[in-house]
């Protein structure tokens, strides 16, 4: 039989990971990416001799603790790197002088945290219990969730039992509502500056906090573009094509059945099947004009709530900031106005734990801020407006920065700022979303379909379709889609570590 082919969008980490599983199971693949490299979200970009690491703070699946690591071996994103622990996930600073840390290690964070309240004490455990109980689960990764018959599913219910009744517990808890068990002032405070999004649900606080007291969690030293690049080596390694500036604008059809893709210069390329791993609603109601949906899809893009659009100003900052943690959250003396939204607090990331950043005793220093997509779409109408706002947020930036650690508004010698319009243009994902579906208390574990109602041989892959979003649920997607396409075409599927 003649090799199928498959036309992928997107070079992002769901449409490598899709390239790479289909070389890998004998199918003809090529991507087209809008960019002139890989990695979609997931990427990092160099401003005078600085490398500004835009995305991965942690990779799930960093170390053999977790089951995911497989996959990062099979795509070759592991192979040689070096992951790094952080003792600290974050350190949250009062006003009074107090410190809530958020220690890796679960047991350190419990006796600090019974330290900072001892009146907290039942709530502490409570919350410990939380994270010690999922340190014991693994999410399963062999097999596409479509593909469960009803043994699978039985085995894997099975298997997960205990982690279900975990989740059936804390997915309904908010962070924000959880917090305000804390009997002190100051913890109730501070717990949820942690993970500040709206509604956002304990499960997967608790998830994060287990993976990294496992040591599953580390930053891959480089950062995110060369994680990036090493899943494109091994897709071009496994015989794939990319063709980069190439943006698709029409996913063609033909009786309901995706034949191919249009490029905005107007080539058309056709395929056997189209994955579309670009962002959802675009490929929905533009590439597809909105011809292939149905009510519950049209739910999800009218009500379900996103990971908001940020604002990030990052500077490069002649200092080492020896010692210091890697993320550090303090109150400002007054709070001040930036990008129209008041802010009494500021988080400023220090990446002094990878050398390859920045020049030697030198450090990257990232402050960001979920801001108003609307507020920043009406100011790009007027460029000079756009270009004065981000200038005086730097210089807003750099002033607070200044008044934390003296002296480094002197030591600036780069600095470049990120708004909602740099990620929608560069990646073009809906709102500037900066991860897809928001995980509130409401949609902690939902499912979405890969296929569009009436579509044949047309797939969709990434954090539009993985509610949660996250390099690792964007790669599992990639694999699991082919996974559906072998079992649709009867071949067994076949993964294997280069
Ligand atoms: C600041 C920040 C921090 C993050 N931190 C983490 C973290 O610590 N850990 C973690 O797991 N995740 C993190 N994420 C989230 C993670 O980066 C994303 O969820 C994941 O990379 C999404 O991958 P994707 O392939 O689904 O989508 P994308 O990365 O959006 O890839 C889609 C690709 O499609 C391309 N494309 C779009 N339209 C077209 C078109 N018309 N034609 C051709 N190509 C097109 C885009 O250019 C892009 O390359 C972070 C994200 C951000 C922005």
């Amino acid at each position: 039989m003649a090799q199928k082919s498959i036309i992928i969008i997107g070079a992002g980490i769901a449409g490598l990971s899709a390239g790479c599983y289909g070389q890998m199971n004998g199918y003809r693949t090529q991507i087209f990416e809008l960019q002139n490299k890989p990695g979609g979200l997931c990427t990092s970009w160099e401003r005078k001799g600085y490398t500004i690491n835009g995305c991965l703070h942690w990779l799930v699946g960093s170390s053999p603790a977790n089951n995911f690591y497989r996959i990062w071996e099979e795509l070759g994103a592991v192979q040689g790197r070096r992951m790094i622990d952080h003792e600290e996930f974050m350190r949250i600073e009062g006003a009074g002088g107090r410190s809530f840390i958020i220690y890796t290690d679960i047991n350190r964070l419990e006796q600090h945290m019974k330290e900072l309240s001892p009146a907290d004490k039942e709530v502490i455990e409570e919350f410990i219990e939380g994270i010690r109980a999922c340190t014991r689960s693994d999410l399963p990764i062999e097999k596409a969730p479509e593909l469960y018959g009803p043994l699978n599913g039985f085995k894997v219910l099975f298997k997960l039992f205990p982690f279900l009744k975990i989740m059936r517990k804390w997915k309904k808890i908010s962070v924000q509502g959880f917090a305000k068990r804390f009997s002190d002032p100051f913890l109730r405070e501070a717990f949820p500056l942690s993970f500040d999004l709206p509604d956002f649900s304990m499960m997967a606080m608790l998830m994060t906090l287990a993976w990294m007291h496992n040591k599953a969690a580390g930053y891959p030293i480089g950062g995110s573009l060369e994680f990036s690049r090493a899943i494109e080596q091994r897709y071009l390694g496994l015989g794939g094509e990319i063709h980069y500036h190439s943006p698709v604008s029409k996913i063609l059809t033909e009786n309901d059945q995706a034949i191919g893709v249009r490029l905005a210069d107007g080539t058309e390329h056709r395929s056997d099947i189209v994955i579309s791993t670009a962002d959802g609603h675009a490929t929905i109601f533009d590439m597809l004009e909105g011809k292939y949906i149905n009510d519950k899809i049209r739910g999800y893009y009218d009500k379900l709530p996103i990971f908001p659009p940020l604002v990030q100003v990052a500077l490069g900052v002649a200092r080492s900031f020896k010692g210091l943690p890697p993320s550090i959250i303090y109150p400002l003396k007054e709070p001040v106005t930036i990008a129209g939204q008041e802010r009494k607090t500021i988080g400023a990331e220090i990446h002094n734990f990878d050398p390859t950043l920045a020049p030697q005793g030198k450090t990257v220093v990232k402050v960001m801020f979920a801001s108003d997509y609307d507020y920043w779409k009406k100011l790009k109408q007027d460029l000079a407006r756009y270009k004065a706002e981000k200038e005086q947020i730097a210089d807003k930036v750099i002033a607070l920065l200044d008044q934390h650690f003296p002296g480094l508004a002197g030591q600036v010698e780069m600095c470049d700022v990120a708004t909602p319009i740099t990620w929608e243009r560069y990646t073009g994902n809906w709102r500037a979303s900066f991860e897809g579906w928001l995980i509130t208390t409401k949609t902690f574990g939902m499912r979405m379909g890969k296929t569009l109602p009436g579509l044949k041989n047309f797939y969709m892959a990434g954090q539009w379709v993985e509610p949660g979003g996250g390099v690792p649920s964007a790669a599992m997607s990639g694999r699991n889609v082919i996974q559906i396409i072998c079992k649709q075409d009867k071949k067994p599927f076949a993964a294997s570590i280069p």
